[in-house]
């Protein structure tokens, strides 16, 4: 690979700002072009459910800054929907009719939220966007009643910012204890029962029959009864945005299907994040939607690009944050049913870690409050160092301990 090739990123998200990132600083010479759909450049998503929806301003939004990419020949185009990547010519079109030349490219085009079939409406939301985001926000305030369809993370996320803004909150899931899918059942009740003391009212364990949305208000209706409330918020859930994949003649599944190293099925396409359903040596094809991830993907095609082939196969990382609570979650894509589950220190009063154990060795960990764990866990898992579940349950035992024990030494 010759470095006065040009690199083309389709969608200006969290893989495009990451990827010319680390290409640059690897010592990539050729030209990078940023292609978005969006009136502005990569922003960080996870705030449009936290910071930016409680209220905060722009501080820290932006992931790329101009002066940056001016020094560093990275162009951002803006508004630029793409149509699909001619590999044959090397050239990535435009929906404006326009084409430019592309030697790699890489595909970022994240995802777009699940909607509910047939129902829309002024008072029906989503978010993906910043305007999504700052559309909400002005609706949540004291009198009025926001319903939360979804009880997931950013389901969840959106309950916490809209009772922190004075509003009256009911989430919805069929589920019956929130994040339980996410992870876990003890640290969902857990956090349940923080919400709860904040004030979210909770409908679960009932699936919906039906949603109706008029000039007044939105019907929610379930099993248990109808409710009204003045907003609905959709969290079911996103779809991969395939469709540049798709008519680029990409082969795609849940998501574009990509090798160890984000390689599409033409070598010379990639694809990450959201969009990318990742080939990952440790856990087999898996689409995760996460913002680590995005960014570790984008990093190691941005080290693949200058010259040094790298695969991706970190343990996906995540993380949540409710009220003043950080929720944090590793490999847990990659439990089974089986998997022997241990907990350690005090769940129930939002301090605790839940280990999930497979032979001996560790391969997922989901955290309250206690991100240490987790960057323990990271590297249990990484050296596959054999854990006893006593050990990980021990306040006793600190758990910088197992990383150097006699047992991993033996
Ligand atoms: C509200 C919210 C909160 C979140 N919170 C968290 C969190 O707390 N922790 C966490 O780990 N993850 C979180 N996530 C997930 C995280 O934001 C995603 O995993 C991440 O954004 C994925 O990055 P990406 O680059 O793949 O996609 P994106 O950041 O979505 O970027 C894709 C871009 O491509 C554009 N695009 C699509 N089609 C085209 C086209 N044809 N031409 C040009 N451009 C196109 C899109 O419009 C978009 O701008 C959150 C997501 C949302 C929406």
């Amino acid at each position: 690979m010759t470095a006065e090739q040009t690199v083309v990123v389709v969608g200006a998200g969290h893989v495009a700002a990451a990827l010319v990132k680390a290409a640059r600083r690897r010592g990539f010479a050729g030209p990078l072009v940023i292609l978005g759909d969006e009136p502005t450049g990569p922003y960080q998503r996870p705030m449009l459910s936290k910071e930016r929806l409680a209220g905060a301003g722009e501080s820290g939004l932006w992931l790329l800054d101009p002066q940056w990419c001016a020094a560093n020949d990275v162009t951002l185009r803006t508004g630029s929907p793409v149509e699909r990547v001619d590999a044959a010519t090397s050239s990535v079109l435009l929906a404006d009719g326009g084409s430019i030349p592309a030697d790699l490219v890489v595909l970022a085009t994240g995802g777009r939220p699940r909607q509910l079939p047939g129902v829309e409406g002024d008072r029906i939301h989503t978010i993906r966007t910043l305007a999504d985001s700052d559309r909400l926000r002005e609706r949540l305030a004291p009198g009025r009643r926001i319903g939360v369809l979804g009880a997931g993370f950013l389901g969840t996320e959106v309950a916490a910012a809209a009772v922190g803004r004075g509003a009256e909150v009911v989430v919805f899931d069929v589920a019956p204890v929130i994040l339980a899918r996410g992870v876990g059942a003890d640290i969902g009740t857990a956090v349940q029962a923080l919400h709860a003391g904040k004030g979210v009212q909770f409908r679960l364990g009932q699936g919906i029959e039906s949603v109706r949305a008029t000039a007044d208000g939105v019907t929610v209706t379930t099993a248990a009864g109808a409710e009204t409330v003045d907003d609905l918020v959709v969290c079911i859930g996103i779809e991969p945005n395939t469709e540049v994949a798709v008519r680029s003649g990409l082969v795609v599944g849940n998501g574009v299907e990509v090798d160890a190293e984000c390689r599409t099925s033409v070598p010379t396409v990639f694809a990450a994040g959201d969009v990318a359903a990742h080939d990952h040596p440790r856990y087999g094809r898996l689409r995760v939607e996460h913002v680590d991830v995005a960014q570790q993907q984008a990093a190691a095609i941005g080290k693949t690009i200058a010259g040094r082939p790298t695969t991706f196969a970190d343990p996906h990382w995540f993380w949540t944050d409710q009220y003043d609570i950080n929720i944090q979650g590793l490999g847990l894509g990659g439990i089974r049913p089986d998997d022997r589950m241990v907990a350690r220190g005090d769940l129930s009063a939002l301090d605790g870690t839940v280990f999930w154990l497979r032979g001996g060795l560790l391969v997922a960990a989901a955290t309250v409050e206690r991100g240490e764990d987790v960057s323990v866990a990271r590297e249990l898992i990484d050296l596959e160092i054999p854990v006893r579940a006593e050990q990980l349950a021990d306040e006793g035992v600190e758990l910088d301990e197992l990383l150097d024990s006699e047992e991993v030494n033996a």
